[in-house]
């Protein structure tokens, strides 16, 4: 199928031929629709399989597109394990939001550098927030960020997630957000852990596999 058949605005689907992507993968084939009508997902799906488009392309869709706020407000929070995945992750939101009317802003944020510069970008707002959790926290901590108007929450990669620590900070970061919101969770593997945090997370679930 093309794009444009899964659901995706004109304005997306064209966002999709400008970065060269052609075809749909087969998780964007699964993901998108469901996303796109707001409902939770689970994911198994492996690093390469097109997971990062499958969820920014149909939030930016049903999120971010057409807001028209003087001051931006954090709409979607993406969190992931490590900063070159948050640096990836960000950049695949940004291409695909390139050509908005409203330039998108997204906000990338992470550990072992210096959190002024990231504290600077936060001041006049973001539409997405691509986090590692600990350095989202102390950014919490700060007032830098507050993320009470977040809609969607993807935890990517969440089975690494996991491994680096998230079972601990995941109270204190869910207490930030509004109960209300879209969940999707995307892992590699499906650990027991994984499938605990999916349970604790995520409400009447699409579940996909590719
Ligand atoms: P990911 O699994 O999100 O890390 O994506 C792996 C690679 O596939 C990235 O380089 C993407 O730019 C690319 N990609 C994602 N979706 C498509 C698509 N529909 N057609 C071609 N390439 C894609």
């Amino acid at each position: 199928p093309a794009f444009a058949a899964l659901g995706l605005s004109a304005e997306l689907a064209r966002a999709c031929s400008d970065v060269g992507y052609v075809h749909p993968t087969p998780i964007q084939v699964q993901a998108i629709p469901p996303l796109l009508r707001g409902q939770d997902v689970l994911g198994l799906a492996p690093t390469g399989s097109g997971k990062t488009a499958a969820f920014a392309l149909p939030l930016l869709q049903r999120r971010v597109a057409g807001r028209q706020h003087a001051f931006r407000r954090v709409r979607v929070l993406v969190l992931v394990p490590t900063r070159e995945l948050a640096q990836q992750v960000g950049e695949v939101f940004r291409r695909l939001g390139a050509s908005f009317a409203r330039p998108l802003k997204v906000a990338v944020l992470y550990g072992g550098v210096s959190v002024n510069p990231q504290m600077m970008r936060l001041r006049g707002g973001a539409d997405v927030v691509v986090a590692t959790p600990g350095r989202l926290l102390d950014l919490l901590d700060r007032n830098a960020v507050r993320l009470d108007t977040v809609e969607a929450l993807v935890l990517d990669e969440a089975d690494r997630l996991l491994d680096f620590g998230f079972a601990a900070e995941r109270e204190r970061v869910l207490a930030a957000l509004p109960a209300e919101r879209q969940n999707v969770l995307f892992s590699a593997t499906f650990a027991p852990e994984v499938q605990a945090l999916a349970d604790g997370l995520l409400r009447d679930a699409v579940r996909i596999e590719v």
